[in-house]
């Protein structure tokens, strides 16, 4: 087997006349074949553009309290709603710590949400978060729009996601519209809607998670293994 170390510019079905299966541009030039493709991407994120998000990133500004929960627990949160999944997010959080739901002025929770919000001693705040404050990656609070300081030293949100690299798209793969955006569509052993290719990880799936993308990745691959053994006893 030959590893090539390199970023794929290009993916395309491969002139039958001169190989079956796919044809791989790598930026350096090179070109590649292979019967079967694995897509592992992973997503790029695009976070509410507020100062002060970036630079905390999978420190103090967070998307997931599964992975991150134990790590702020009993500290004040706030979640910095960004979709209409936000309130979701929100009612998990409380069990790390009190939480406050910025609403930015957008996502207005439902009455069943605010009854729910209230069981789960969450607070709303509607006027929206403009700054992150503190020494970053530690968090102080945040800043209104009003010039209000609002105490947290966590926020969780939820960024824009994309497959970070257009293949599956040039391959003409289906893919799913997710709350947080599209994600390449796939089935139980991650076959996409493209004969011959496979994706894997975060960008064929809505929940962002390292052992569920390396687990997706196991049964890709047994689904490019057991093509393999199929098409050779055919
Ligand atoms: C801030 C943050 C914190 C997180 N914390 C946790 C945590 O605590 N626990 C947890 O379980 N998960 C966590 N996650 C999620 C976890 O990082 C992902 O679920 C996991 O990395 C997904 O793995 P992946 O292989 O699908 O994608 P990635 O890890 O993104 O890997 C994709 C790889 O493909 C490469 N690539 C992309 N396009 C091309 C191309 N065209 N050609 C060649 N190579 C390409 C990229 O350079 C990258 O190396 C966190 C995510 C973020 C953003």
């Amino acid at each position: 087997m030959n590893i090539e170390h390199g970023h794929a510019v290009e993916a395309r079905v491969s002139d039958h006349a001169v190989s079956d299966g796919f044809t791989i541009d790598l930026s350096g030039g090179s070109e590649h074949r292979a019967r079967r493709l694995i897509l592992a991407t992973g997503v790029s994120d695009t976070l509410p553009s507020i100062p002060g998000m970036s630079e905390r990133w999978g420190e103090t500004v967070l998307h997931c309290p599964y992975c991150h929960g134990y790590e702020v627990r009993d500290v004040s949160l706030g979640v910095i709603a960004a979709q209409p999944m936000s309130a979701h997010q929100a009612l998990l959080i409380p069990d790390w710590g009190p939480t406050t739901y910025f609403t930015q002025g957008q996502f207005e929770p439902e009455t069943a949400e605010l009854d729910a919000f209230a069981a789960r001693g969450i607070i709303v705040e509607r006027t929206p978060v403009v700054e992150l404050i503190g020494d970053a990656p530690a968090l102080d609070g945040v800043r209104l729009a009003d010039g209000r300081f609002v105490e947290v030293a966590a926020v969780f949100t939820a960024p824009q996601t994309k497959p970070s690299s257009p293949l599956a798209e040039m391959l003409g793969c289906a893919h799913e519209d997710g709350p947080t955006g599209p994600y390449v569509k796939v089935d139980q052993w991650g076959a996409t809607s493209v004969p011959g290719v496979w994706a894997a990880g975060d960008a064929a799936t809505l929940m962002h998670n390292a052992t569920l993308a390396s687990a997706t990745g196991v049964l890709a691959g047994i689904g490019v293994h057991q093509a393999s053994v199929r098409a050779k006893a055919a």
